[in-house]
């Protein structure tokens, strides 16, 4: 086999999107040879953890993995095993592409987008402190003398670091992927008059770097500004470059603006690994029932084709998905169709192979 994958289908929706996925990348036949291993509630009755040590292992040995989305319990003190997964293998970067998709009715249909979101830092950084607990009582009265901050006792607390050295490799990546693939302008995102020491030093540190990048255009909008202009006029902007916190909410909002979570792929890369994931989450309210659009996950395996250098590869399956869409016959209830997750995967898989034997 040529390539080595981790495949963890993840919770919910997750199983059935994987499966799809891997039933189009077997026939895109480049020789993937899958590992399967599980993290997630999935993981918990196993292993008794979330994100197991043997699927981190299996991921390190790898170095490539695609995974299907993680229900995180909400208030029951376990942390993201998404947050945890990012930072343990330092994947610094998201790429989360959002385009129109032929047959797909949107309001903006020349939107072609990509946002690259820093993935480490943050108020996602899982530094927090429950209301209540003797932590968060020290800090408050570190911050009482410090700065004279007064918070109130009942107050949770979570901490929002942004780094020079976090800020500058991901405006680095954001340029290089903006040369290596045809992009001509960066957008950043920032509330840098409000939080002026993490937001305005990531704004100070993306301009600075941005200054070794001549041939890419640069531009700087307030966030709340850029969510009002990606309503009205999406199509104005090519790379979005943004904290983790923006990345994450400004990623749904594209997936809005191009037909739906149920399209939009993504990467996590870091120096070592890279982990390929769609941007939805493990859609509790359909699992199971063979409703989920496997095309984010699909799309996801699509960029980690052309990771793994296999480009024709990676063509062959986003010219599939294209045909399949602007077909329209087979697509899910989330596009207005009745066929299942794997009747979609099923004819993606039939298009590869076609494209495959075409003449070229
Ligand atoms: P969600 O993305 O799971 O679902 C939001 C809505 O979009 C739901 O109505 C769902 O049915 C729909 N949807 C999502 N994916 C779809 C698909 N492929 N096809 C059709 N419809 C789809 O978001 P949520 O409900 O806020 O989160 C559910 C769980 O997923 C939470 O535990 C959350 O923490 C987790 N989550 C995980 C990841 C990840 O693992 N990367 C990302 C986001 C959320």
């Amino acid at each position: 086999m040529a390539h080595r994958v981790t495949l963890i289908p993840g919770d919910g929706i997750g199983p059935e999107v994987a499966a799809a996925a891997r039933l189009v990348l077997d026939a895109a036949d480049v020789g993937i040879e899958w590992i399967e291993r599980h993290a997630g509630t999935a993981a918990l009755d196993d292993h008794g953890e979330l994100m197991p040590e043997e699927t981190l292992r299996a991921i390190r040995d790898s170095r490539v993995a695609l995974k299907g989305p993680i229900t995180t319990p909400v208030g029951t003190g376990f942390r993201s095993v998404n947050v945890a997964l990012r930072q343990g293998l330092d994947l610094f970067g998201a790429v989360r592409p959002a385009r129109a998709l032929p047959g797909v009715p949107i309001r903006h249909p020349s939107v072609d987008l990509v946002v690259v979101r820093e993935n480490t830092e943050d108020l996602y950084a899982g530094i927090e402190f429950e209301r209540g607990s003797s932590e968060a009582a020290a800090l408050r009265e570190e911050l009482r003398t410090l700065g004279g901050y007064e918070l109130r006792e009942d107050a949770g607390i979570t901490v929002k670091p942004i780094s020079v050295s976090g800020t500058r490799r991901i405006v680095r990546f954001a340029f290089e992927y903006a040369r290596a693939n045809g992009r001509k302008q960066i957008t950043v995102g920032h509330k840098a008059p409000v939080m002026r020491y993490s937001d305005g030093l990531f704004l100070r540190t993306a301009q600075q770097e941005s200054r070794a990048y001549p041939d890419i255009g640069w531009d700087e909008v307030q966030i709340d500004h850029l969510t009002s202009r990606l309503a009205s006029r999406p199509a104005e902007f090519d790379v979005l470059l943004l904290p983790n916190l923006y990345g994450d909410i400004i990623s749904d909002l594209c997936a809005g603006l191009v037909g739906g979570l149920g399209l939009i792929p993504g990467a996590n890369i870091g120096w070592e690994y890279a982990v390929f994931e769609p941007v939805h989450g493990s859609a509790p309210d359909i699992a199971g029932q063979g409703k989920a659009n496997p095309i984010a996950m699909i799309l996801s395996g699509a960029m980690m084709l052309r990771h793994l250098g296999q480009q024709t590869a990676a063509e062959n399956v986003g010219w599939a998905v294209d045909e399949v869409l602007a077909r329209g016959e087979i697509r899910t209830p989330d596009l207005g169709g009745s066929s299942t997750t794997m009747q979609v995967a099923e004819e993606v898989a039939t298009q590869v192979t076609a494209w495959e034997h075409s003449p070229s």
